[in-house]
């Protein structure tokens, strides 16, 4: 399975375009790794994590044909995870001879009632219900799409809607966990997740080295989640773990997270990372 990390930033980005704090005006200075936007992973040309706001950037910056995207798994509605007006763009007039086979989202109640505003929206091509597919989803209720098997988990995140995290197993037997958005991983998270074994395990880090707070992770806690992993059999020492959503608020510059993050066993995702497990 290949990850192509898209964007590794929180909600704002990194640099936040209005900011002028000393980490937002250092990543305008030294580019590179601390420029972030805002987050998305592509797993083998066929599946998005999220569908935010600069999916159509992704586009351009890695030369992405985005009808081979047959899934996309929605963590939650906030706006850094789900820009539904671009999905316009997979319909005619917006574009021509794209694959013709739908694009699957899956998502909970609230996207999927911002889908259902889409397609009534006066921007909104005629046979778009046609081309992007929409599939309500429930936490610890699998499904098969495109050849993944997906079991979506509970995150702890916005108690006003049921966020997501998400479980994903390939046909090649491999597996992984798309931690984020979520503070502590819930009881009825660990139980779900306690059977599996996973390759790779992508977490929230948007507090960095800040306080967790009760809907996001740092990096001390993204580090008692990995022990606990390795002691519950669900990560061995095969498995690669990956820190992202990082807020320019909380985290320091790329350099110094990721000095921090390797000394938890951490790999730190950067805007264009792929890994491959
Ligand atoms: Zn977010
Ligand atoms: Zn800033
Ligand atoms: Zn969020």
């Amino acid at each position: 399975m290949k990850l192509l990390y898209l964007g590794t930033a929180a909600a704002e980005g990194w640099p936040a375009p209005f900011c002028h704090c000393e980490n937002c005006r250092t990543a305008r200075i030294k580019k590179g790794k601390n420029l972030r936007s805002r987050p998305q992973v592509l797993i083998n040309d066929d599946l998005l994590m999220d569908y935010g706001p600069d999916t159509f950037s992704h586009s351009l910056q890695y030369d992405l044909e985005l009808d081979r995207v047959k899934t996309v798994l929605l963590t939650h509605s906030h706006s850094d995870h789900f820009h539904p007006l671009d999905l316009i763009l997979r319909s005619e007039p917006y574009a021509f001879g794209q694959d013709k086979e739908a694009m699957h989202l899956f998502g909970n109640e609230k996207c999927h009632q911002m889908y259902q505003e889409l397609l009534v929206h006066p921007e909104a091509p005629e046979h778009l219900a046609a081309d992007v597919h929409f599939t309500a989803v429930q936490a610890f209720h699998s499904f098969d799409s495109g050849g993944y098997h997906i079991l979506p988990l509970k995150a702890v995140h916005d108690p006003r809607e049921n966020c997501l995290l998400y479980a994903v197993s390939d046909a090649c037997g491999k597996t992984i966990f798309y931690g984020n958005d979520t503070g502590a991983i819930c009881p009825e998270t660990w139980d779900a997740i306690r059977s599996l074994h996973f390759h790779l395990v992508s977490l929230d880090c948007t507090m960095g080295t800040a306080s967790a707070c009760e809907g996001h992770l740092n990096l001390e806690a993204c580090f008692q989640i990995r022990e606990k992993m390795l002691q519950e059999g669900c990560a061995d020492s095969s498995t690669v773990f990956i820190v992202t959503h990082f807020s320019h608020g909380c985290c320091p510059l790329y350099d110094e997270l990721s000095a921090l993050a390797s000394a938890g066993g951490f790999l730190t995702a950067y805007d264009g990372m792929t890994v491959a497990v």
